[in-house]
Parts: C-alpha cells; sequence; structure tokens
C-alpha cells in the first residue's frame, strides 16, 4: 500500500477537525496537532521533549529546529509507516521546507496537502453563533438550536459566547491566518500539492470529495 503522508490546512471554522476525526477513522492514520505532540514529547521525557519543556513552560516560542525533530520522530514510529494527519505545522514558508527536509531523510514525501476553505463572512457566522454552557455542552444560535432560548438542555446552565467567538476576535483570527497562510498555499500550490475544498459544504460532502481525490492520488501513483 503506498503511504497517505497529509497535512491538513484551513482557518478556524471550517471544518478541518471534522474531516481530521473522519480520516482517521477511514485510514487508520495518526493524527498530529503540533501542540498534542510537544505535550506528549514532553510527558514521555524524550531527548527533544526535555529541551522543550523548559521553553514551553516558560511560555516562549518552541523553535522551528525542535518542533521539525519532534514531528520527525513521531513521522519515523510504526503508527506512522503507512501515514499520518499533520495539522499545525508547517505555518510559514521556512517551516514548510523543514518538513520537506525532514521527511526527505527519512526517504519520504507528502502526498497532498488538503485545504478546507470557506469565506470569511460564513466563518464569522458559524463561530460567531456558538453558544455553550459551564460544562462545555455546545449550541448554536441557527444550526443547532437549544429547546430554551439562552438555557442548556442538558443541565440548564446559562449559554454564554465564548470570547474567542466574538465576531470582532474571529474577524481579527481570520485577518492573522490569511496574513500567515497565504504564502504557504502558494508555495505547496507551486509544487503541486495543494488540493482545496469546499467547507461550506456538508461535512458529509467535504468528506465524499477528500476521499475521492485520496483515490485518485493513489491511482496516479501506481500507473
Ligand atoms: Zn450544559
Amino acid at each position: 500500500m503506498s503511504e497517505l503522508n497529509l497535512v491538513l490546512l484551513g482557518p478556524p471554522g471550517a471544518g478541518k477537525g471534522t474531516q481530521a476525526d473522519r480520516l482517521q477513522g477511514d485510514f487508520r492514520l495518526p493524527y498530529y496537532a503540533t501542540g498534542d505532540i510537544l505535550r506528549q514529547a514532553v510527558a514521555e521525557g524524550t531527548d527533544l521533549g526535555k529541551e522543550a519543556e523548559p521553553i514551553m513552560k516558560a511560555g516562549d516560542l518552541v523553535p522551528d529546529e525542535l518542533i521539525i525533530g519532534i514531528i520527525q520522530e513521531r513521522l519515523n514510529t510504526e503508527e506512522a509507516q503507512d501515514g499520518f494527519l499533520l495539522d499545525g505545522f508547517p505555518r510559514t514558508v521556512a517551516q514548510a521546507e523543514a518538513l520537506e527536509e525532514a521527511l526527505d531523510e527519512l526517504g519520504r514525501s507528502l502526498t497532498a496537502v488538503l485545504l478546507i476553505e470557506a469565506p470569511d463572512d460564513e466563518i464569522v457566522r458559524r463561530l460567531s453563533g456558538r453558544r455553550q454552557c459551564k460544562n462545555g455542552h455546545i449550541y448554536h444560535v441557527e444550526f443547532n438550536k437549544p429547546k430554551h432560548e439562552g438555557v442548556c438542555d442538558i443541565d440548564g446552565l446559562k449559554l454564554i459566547q465564548r470570547d474567542d467567538d466574538k465576531p470582532e476576535t474571529v474577524k481579527k483570527r481570520l485577518a492573522t491566518y490569511h496574513e500567515k497562510t497565504a504564502p504557504l498555499v502558494d508555495y505547496y500550490d507551486d509544487r503541486g500539492f495543494l488540493k482545496r475544498f469546499d467547507g461550506c459544504r456538508s461535512p458529509t460532502e467535504v468528506h465524499d470529495h477528500i476521499r475521492a481525490t485520496l483515490a485518485t492520488l493513489r491511482l496516479e501513483e501506481q500507473i
């Protein structure tokens, strides 16, 4: 079987998390969110984890070389031999180049970069409509209304809007995302890795489209 070495890209609220869950189920690929694997390396006390620990404790940014080293350790494990889903890295062109080198050293290369996109106004509508109670039960004022407005169905607690979901905050997060990600999208597009998916479609339609795209890529590989 050929490998599926995948990077996931997309703004918050475009449905990346849902698709990551489904892809893991379809292909049994390990899912590596950068923050998680950094914390895991620290918890396991690997050499690189020990290096990262004081930096993370101080709240500083972990340098690229260290992150890439930790990712490389993960990609070289048994569980990632048939492929992986990488989320949250790379975020810059320099990181993308470092990832390419790291894979090269392992005799591997990327299969595709999956970009799940949605227009900003759609994302603002999705995220700013979210409401949740203190127990973390999540609703949406349009798509998933509670039985009684402003009250959690499960525990009767008041539903509030997180600061992160306020329209102004969402717009700022999106502006940062576009500024940082646009060069990365171009970089992968130029190299023929980029596959775009319309996050405005239903999760099932997006999922079907991704599966069809990956199936085609595998067929092309065999020719
Ligand atoms: Zn609740």
